[in-house]
């Protein structure tokens, strides 16, 4: 083994395992810094040549290095991040890097910034029930990781399947409107197949940067499935782009009862994991910690479907949405295009305010579109609706 020489075997595996084997150092950091000619991503910014060598030598307690993390930004010349945890700790271990891309992505986040703590409380939502002659539906989910197990890029098959299994085995237990079943995706019938492609449940294996460094799809698609309730409004990903993917959703204009019970099934199955001694990773500055730093905070995405034939008209609609903190999508999710005029508004933030402030704000801008899209109906005038 170079670089190990002077190592026994057993002292050289001792190092292995406990994630110290440092092998790549004989190489200079100066020598490995990456090739960024070409790209764009928030990594490129903050890894300066500096940065890099003083966090080069610095191992998470999974063995996760400052290579590992940065992969993504390496290999895709297009990403936007480029920054992906292997483990918890990697936020701590390479804080350097980690606050100061999410001080970018989030608009200003501190060291000593401090995200809210967790509100889930539906019955303090004003307004939450929208008209429904324009609201088609509403969705809103989060992401979240088990504590102890490392996020994807990092992940070996035992520990993914572990992660699948304190997921699941919280799941079983979970009673009344939110007892269901889980689909893993391995041994899927094709009748159950088809069933949640119909229901537009299925995930897909992840294309794009997610293949790069094999991270999401290595051992596709052992430990990967879904589980969803009766009703078929509670639904959750397993080891897809994290650990979970917790998603609430029903038809209408709902959005209070829809928060209620995506509030109701998290504190669930995090009791039910509590149990067994398992629980979400949290903390106290950045909130929930999912593998991407885009996702920390609530990770919270709470959208509707709208129908807006007259506002997406205006000549300024993208920018009337972007104002309100809302970011306009297509009818069948992130880079896609509406159908007949209906569009996907969703918070565009994730940190700096509680789960119950992101759905509210979301509220709120919805029953003003509509307010917009009926004055421009009778051809009356939205000027004082437009934000400043
Ligand atoms: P996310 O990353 O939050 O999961 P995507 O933009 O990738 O969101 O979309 C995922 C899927 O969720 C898409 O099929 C999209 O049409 C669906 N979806 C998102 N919001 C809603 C909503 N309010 N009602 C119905 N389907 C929705
Ligand atoms: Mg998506």
């Amino acid at each position: 083994m170079a670089g190990e020489t002077n190592m026994s075997h057993k002292e050289f595996m001792k190092n292995y395992r406990s994630g110290q084997s440092k092998n790549y150092l004989k190489y200079s950091p100066k020598d490995n810094y990456p090739d960024y000619s070409k790209h764009k991503c928030m990594v490129k910014r903050h890894l300066t040549p500096e940065m890099y060598e003083k966090l080069y030598t610095r191992v998470t307690p999974n063995g996760v290095t400052l290579d590992k993390v940065i992969q993504n930004s390496v290999c895709c010349q297009n990403q936007i991040i480029g920054l992906l945890a292997g483990d918890e700790e990697s936020y701590e271990v390479f804080h350097e890097l980690f606050n100061s891309v999410i001080d970018e992505k989030h608009g200003g986040f501190g060291v000593n910034d401090k995200h809210p703590p967790p509100d889930l409380d539906a019955s303090k939502l004003v307004n939450g029930k929208l008209d429904e002659k324009y609201v088609r539906s509403c969705r809103v989910r989060t992401g979240r990781s088990v504590r102890g197990l490392c996020f994807p890029s990092a992940v070996c098959r035992a520990e993914r399947r572990e992660v699948e299994k304190v997921i699941t085995d919280a799941l079983s237990e979970l009673s009344g409107d939110l007892a269901g079943k889980y689909y893993p995706l391995s041994t899927m019938s094709p009748e159950d197949e088809k069933q949640l492609i119909e229901d537009h449940f299925l995930f897909q294996k992840p294309t794009g940067h997610l293949m790069v460094n094999s991270t999401s799809v290595r051992d596709w698609p052992d430990a990967r499935g879904i589980w969803h309730n009766k009703d078929k409004n509670f639904l959750i990903w397993v080891n897809e782009e994290d650990h979970c993917r917790v998603i609430s959703m029903q038809k209408g204009g709902d959005m209070q009862a829809t928060f209620e019970r995506f509030g109701r099934g998290l504190q669930q199955i995090e009791a039910c994991m509590k149990k067994k001694g398992r629980e979400f990773m949290w903390n106290e500055r950045l909130g929930y910690l999912c593998a991407c730093p885009s996702n920390i905070g609530t990770g919270l995405r709470c959208s509707a479907h709208i129908q807006l034939k007259n506002v997406s008209k205006l000549p300024n609609y993208e920018d009337i949405v972007k104002a309100m903190g809302m970011q306009p999508r297509g009818t069948a999710g992130e880079h896609t295009e509406a159908v007949d005029s209906v569009y996907d508004i969703s918070n565009s933030a994730r940190l700096k305010k509680s789960e119950r402030q992101f759905v509210q704000d979301v509220i709120d801008a919805l029953n003003k579109l509509i307010e917009m899209e009926k004055r421009l109906e009778e051809g009356k005038s939205i000027d004082d609706l437009i934000p400043k």
